[in-house]
């Protein structure tokens, strides 16, 4: 391999983010680059700069193959919770390799026993087993099969603008009109949506009279349509929605009159992300059934799981596909993952930086800045044209802040109903001083995108 192009390690490029020492020379670096485009199939459009190639990363930030430095607000698309490549994940993954590595969720391994006994014990006293797949589409294309199975219903509730996968199962849980036409063909007529709530723009009025009016017509919602079961996340990760604990305790109220299972899908918000280990720990709910993935392995291979009470498993008669679940690899390191995120005080990490974020966004005074929603390191910054109106931030615009952020080195995606929310959901090892260096660079940006009209 020729030498690395000479290039000083720490130096500064000119969109203000580090440029350190790349493993590969620039031709190499661009040839890689022009082989994903040839060989890649990424059926979506990309922002400005994406995708990044990334060639290392520690912690919060992702190095790419012409080594520029991004602090990675996305950590990994919301996986690599206790930082990229910690130490102890790696290590607990290289031992397990020599071990076994897949034997099928048909037999065991012990890793894949012990981190089951790990999150049932962890979860809430409602759970007793835990079934392992790969993804958290699947994980939720098996919970909807359980609460069917369970409750003979075939109906399912969920909430307005929820995310719950893009298989074709999960795909009638997931509200986005563009990606439900992504499945070519009607999708069956057996999921409705009830509100969610989405309290900065609530039209009941200002939050300290709340009456979670937004509920009022569920109780003849769940009357005219008997359910199986609703399905939520406990904070919605789309635009970082966290009900007060009122709405929670209405709705689990109403779907426990009705009958119907509750299933929580923690994919995004489980793990320490939101300040504590599930997101349903904010708002005491005991469901029946709890979806997860994302994060699991530490972010070696992929492991998705779908948690359920026992009355629930005795009525689960199958359909599952057992080939891939519950790798031992994967497992090892999500047994470590667990252990890293309490031993090292992660999830109070993310409790403290959540409320740092907030208290240093609101602290820049922005005009365009409508709304700050951090529950933990589950959320983000609403830009909005006008705080009065609340009207959105033109598309023109929220792209020129999205590509100056990338420019500069941070890596955020966007999100919210109206796609107006900075998603900022950083590794749990985040410190003050990156998200102060985040900021400083947010402030900028909008004033010049604002002054460039
Ligand atoms: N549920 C939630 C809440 C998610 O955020 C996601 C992924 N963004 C999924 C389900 C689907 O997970 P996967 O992409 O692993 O299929």
């Amino acid at each position: 391999m020729p030498a690395p192009a000479a290039r000083a390690a720490g130096q500064v490029s000119h969109e203000g983010s580090a440029v350190t020492q790349s493993p590969l020379s620039t031709a190499e670096a661009d040839a890689i680059v022009a082989k994903d485009e040839q060989y890649i199939m990424r059926p979506w459009t990309h922002p400005k700069g994406e995708p990044v190639i990334v060639a290392r990363a520690k912690g919060c930030v992702v190095t790419d193959v012409h080594g520029k430095d991004y602090l990675d607000f996305t950590a990994g698309y919301f996986v690599n919770n206790a930082g990229h490549c910690h130490p102890r994940i790696v290590e607990a993954a290289t031992q397990q390799l020599t071990q076994v590595l897949q034997v099928s969720g048909k037999h065991g391994t012990i890793p894949a026993i012990l981190l089951a006994e790990r999150l049932v014990k962890l979860l809430p006293a409602s759970i007793n087993q835990a079934f392992f797949s790969t993804g958290g589409s699947e994980a939720n294309e098996f919970a909807l099969k359980m609460a069917r199975q369970a409750s003979g219903k075939a109906d399912v509730a969920y909430l307005e603008n929820a995310y719950h996968g893009l298989s074709l199962g999960a795909l009638e849980v997931t509200a986005s009109e563009k990606y439900r036409e992504s499945a070519g063909k009607p999708l069956g007529d057996h999921t409705y949506t009830i509100p969610n709530a989405y309290c900065y723009r609530c039209k009941f009025g200002p939050a300290s009279g709340c009456k979670v009016e937004c509920l009022d017509g569920v109780d003849a919602q769940f009357a005219a349509r008997p359910a199986g079961a609703v399905l939520a996340e406990p904070i919605q990760s789309v635009g970082g929605l966290a009900p007060p604990r009122k709405w929670w305790d209405r709705l689990d109220a109403l779907r426990k009159k009705h009958g119907m299972l509750l299933i929580i899908d923690e994919v995004q918000t489980g793990l320490g992300r939101t300040g504590k280990m599930f997101g349903l720990d904010h708002y005491g709910l005991e469901p029946e059934i709890v979806s997860g993935g994302k994060g699991l392995s530490g972010g070696v291979g992929s492991l998705a799981m779908t948690c359920a009470g026992t009355e629930v498993i005795k009525k689960f008669f199958g359909g599952t596909t057992p080939t891939s679940g519950g790798n031992a690899v994967s497992a090892a390191a999500g047994l470590a993952l667990i252990g890293t995120l309490l031993d090292e005080g992660m999830i109070d990490n993310a409790a403290a930086m959540g409320r740092h974020f907030t208290e240093a966004a609101w602290a820049l005074r922005d005009p365009w800045i409508g709304d700050v929603r951090f529950t933990g390191l589950l959320g983000g910054i609403e830009l909005v044209a006008d705080t009065g109106t609340k009207a959105v931030l033109p598309k023109k615009a929220l792209a020129a802040v999205k590509d100056a952020l990338h420019d500069a080195g941070m890596l955020i995606t966007m999100s919210g109903t109206h796609g107006n929310v900075l998603r900022l959901q950083p590794p749990l090892v985040v410190t003050a001083a990156q998200i102060d260096t985040f900021l400083a660079t947010l402030k900028q940006v909008l004033a010049t995108v604002r002054a460039a009209g």
